[in-house]
């Protein structure tokens, strides 16, 4: 099977190449004989790259009360980007994001004007994209995350900033707010990141061990980027700062339970056992009675799950994507097996050809393995004959490894088309959940995406080659199974909806 594949990509590249030869030849005499050379040179770029790009601003209401989310996006063929961020009714607030915002954009089409410089055919992108963590005090933390990447550099950069907001009270509370200023408290918190990070497995061979102090001694702009919950106190590292790039940013995440203590009056959970009375007789004052209500209604949610068995058949489809992997699909397989769920892997041909061993176990084990085409081919670009070939070599190794039928598979990117379904028979699969694993390789951040957007018959992309997908995957399904999800493949899922 081998060889073959490997003949005819060297036929085809001779083809190729002579065909470049006589084209640049002819391109040359062509260029010579034209009276007016400038003139012929840069027509092609033009046509390429529209001088008018499209930007579009959307603003929409947000699931949270007071915030909208604004999102700009421009499809320009060089440099696109889309960019999300939170507005609110507090012009200050507001500020704050727009400044920012507008600053990275511009840095972006600084940059993308220089690069063009050099490589006229250089491209980028551009994507801000945010989360919104909440308090039950009221309080928001927004969690922006920029990313670029450029066609010239192969890794890019991801930074995350934080803003903070209560829209009612337009209040706004910095780290330093949060401690009251107590530089004893800082210490306090300084000793446990570092503690954290230096536990954190994932991070151990990744550690810059020089610079880890500076970045973690206590002063406040170490800790300025920061999130908190009712469960937890979020610190946000740049990458490159305490640990390798290959990382990306850093999260390390404080439980409540140990950092309250060290939090304004405002952020203190609702001790449960002592103060029962004091804290709801504080709500009262100055919340509404719906947010008592609310409160109550999860406490009733909270005790049934702990005593009844949970019968309300709730679905979830885990699905990785582009495995099977020497490293991690194992870790990923193990993990399932703990939590006694079954998934469903889309496989590359390609790696199943070269560990067919691995594809096998992950069958045996029970999950259904799927199709994602030989070499992760977007297919809407391919030609009817190629796209045929990415899809059925894959298929037919995949029974050959498994000995089982492949009945689905999933497009690489996603992308799809009409030409595309019309071509194959296997029903195309693809996810309404995206942890966006890849791109930010961060096991918390997998997770909280997770918590987020996981209902009844989701369908939950991963990715069984990221090391940071194993190591969040336990908490993940921990997490599932308490909220009563049940672990299917696509299929069973697609089958019984
Ligand atoms: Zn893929």
């Amino acid at each position: 099977m081998k060889k073959p594949r490997h003949k005819t990509r060297s036929i085809w590249i001779d083809i190729i190449f002579s065909s470049t030869i006589i084209l640049l030849t002819v391109a040359a005499i062509l260029l010579t004989l034209s009276p007016n050379k400038n003139q012929t040179a840069s027509t092609p770029i033009e046509k390429e790259h529209p001088v008018v790009d499209s930007i579009e601003t959307e603003v929409i209401d947000s699931n949270y009360p007071g915030i909208k989310i604004v999102t700009k996006t421009s499809n320009d063929k060089k440099a696109p980007f889309a960019i999300q961020y939170p507005q609110s009714t507090i012009d200050s607030f507001n500020e704050r994001v727009l400044n920012y915002v507008t600053n990275v954009q511009e840095e972006y089409m600084e940059t993308m004007k220089n690069k063009s410089l050099l490589d006229e055919n250089t491209k980028g992108e551009l994507n801000i994209s945010y989360e919104t963590l909440t308090h039950s005090s009221g309080n928001y933390s927004f969690v922006l995350v920029n990313n670029s990447n450029f066609s010239d550099s192969t890794k890019g950069t991801t930074e995350i900033r934080t803003f903070h907001l209560n829209p009612e009270t337009g209040d706004s509370y910095s780290i330093a707010d949060l401690l009251e200023g107590d530089i004893d408290r800082l210490r306090q918190l300084s000793a446990w990141v570092l503690a954290e990070i230096q536990t954190d497995e994932a991070l151990t061979k990744h550690l810059h061990l020089e610079q880890l102090e500076q970045y973690t001694e206590p002063n406040w702009g170490n800790f300025q980027y920061y999130a908190v919950t009712d469960d937890s106190l979020i610190f946000y590292f740049d990458e490159n700062t305490i640990a390798d790039d290959s990382v990306g940013p850093i999260i390390i995440s404080l439980s409540m339970n140990k950092s309250a203590n060290l939090l304004l009056d405002t952020f203190k959970p609702k001790s449960v056992e002592s103060s029962k009375d004091d804290s709801s007789l504080e709500k009262e004052e100055d919340s509404t009675t719906e947010n008592t209500e609310s409160e109550d209604a999860i406490e009733v949610e909270d005790s049934e799950e702990s005593t009844e068995t949970i019968t309300d058949g709730k679905k979830v489809a885990l699905t990785f994507d582009d495995g099977p992997d020497p490293k991690v699909t194992r870790q990923i397989v193990e993990i399932l097996e703990k939590h006694n769920a079954k998934a469903t892997f889309f496989m590359l041909g390609s790696r199943v050809e070269y560990y067919p061993e691995i594809a096998k176990e992950v069958f045996d084990a029970g999950h259904e393995v799927a199709n994602h085409t030989w070499n992760h081919a977007d297919l809407t670009k391919l030609t009817p004959e190629r796209m045929a070939k990415e899809i059925n070599e894959t298929t037919a190794i995949i029974e050959q490894v498994t000995g089982a039928e492949v009945t689905a598979y999933r497009p690489p990117y996603g992308a799809v088309n009409e030409k595309v379904r019309k071509h194959l028979s296997l029903p195309t699969v693809l996810w309404d959940v995206d942890t966006r694993d890849w791109e930010h390789r961060n096991s918390q951040k997998m997770i909280q995406n997770i918590k987020q957007n996981t209902k009844d018959g989701s369908i939950i992309l991963m990715h069984d080659i990221h090391q940071s997908t194993a190591d969040g995957l336990d908490a993940a399904l921990t997490y599932l199974e308490s909220e009563g999800y049940q672990f299917v493949t696509v299929s069973e899922l697609l089958s019984n909806p």
